[in-house]
């Protein structure tokens, strides 16, 4: 687990626009932290920064207590889930959740064991032979976490996870990831554009607007939110 702090962290595009004037935010350690706001509000920004997958053009971030500015994705300990989570589709459950530990070349015996807790903690223990193809969208939702997270990473990050779940098994899945995050204890940024994700998933919610934060707190204790 680790704690990420951005101090006075701006993002400015080469040609000129700025997604983050200004950000201070320190998201605990095992805390479940829901980043939401308008299209366009720098959102997205801020969590690519912790993946490493934006440079940091002002201020900084730091993951676990070390400066993170310069370290390269594969050098964080974070796990990132998009919004399409391409499954690679001639591979069995298993083999997806796997797939980027035998890219690293992590022994068999121990990806099968990893493989087997990261399939227990999200259900999928009866989907393991399966295909994407034979999965139900809640599921191949799942594999996708999967794969993120049996690489025990210290934190996890979710760009907009359900947007493309229908609306029944939107709130479905807002329950399990909530579930999922309380008994990981993993630390967890969530973006979202939407209202009922940001009031009833996190611990708090951190609103941003034109590029700067504008509320932080727990759900409850904001009104009048995104
Ligand atoms: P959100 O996730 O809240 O919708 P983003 O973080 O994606 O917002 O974008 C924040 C702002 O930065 C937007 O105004 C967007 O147009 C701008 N932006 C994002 N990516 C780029 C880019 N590669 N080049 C220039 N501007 C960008
Ligand atoms: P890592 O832990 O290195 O991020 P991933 O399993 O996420 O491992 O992906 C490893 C590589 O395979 C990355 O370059 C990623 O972009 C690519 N990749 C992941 N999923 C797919 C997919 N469904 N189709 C094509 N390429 C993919």
């Amino acid at each position: 687990m680790a704690s990420i702090i951005f101090e006075g962290v701006e993002k400015r595009y080469p040609d000129g626009s700025t997604a983050i004037r200004h950000l201070d935010l320190e998201i605990q350690d095992g805390e479940f932290l829901v980043l939401v706001g308008p299209s366009g509000c720098g959102k997205s920004t801020a969590l690519r920064m912790i993946a490493g997958l934006e440079d940091i053009t002002g201020g900084q971030l730091m993951i676990g207590g070390e400066v993170a500015n310069d370290l390269a994705p594969r050098d964080r300990d974070v796990a990132m889930v998009f919004q399409s989570y391409a499954l690679y589709p001639h591979m069995s459950v298993a083999e997806n959740i796997g797939f980027g530990l035998s890219a690293r070349g992590v022994a068999k015996n121990v990806i099968a064991e990893k493989v087997g807790k990261t399939a227990k903690l999200l259900e999928l223990e009866p989907y393991l032979n399966r295909k994407p193809g034979q999965l139900s969208g809640g599921q191949r939702q799942r594999v996708a976490m999967g794969r993120a997270l049996v690489r025990e990473p210290a934190a996890f990050l979710m760009d907009e996870p359900l947007s493309n779940l229908d609306a029944r098994l939107r709130a479905q899945m807002r329950g399990e990831i909530a579930r999922l995050q309380k008994m990981s204890g993993i630390t967890t940024v969530y973006v979202t554009h939407d209202q009922v994700e940001a009031m009833t998933m996190g611990d708090r919610v951190a609103v941003m607007r034109g590029g700067v934060l504008q509320q932080l707190g727990a759900p409850r204790t904001l009104y009048d939110a995104p």
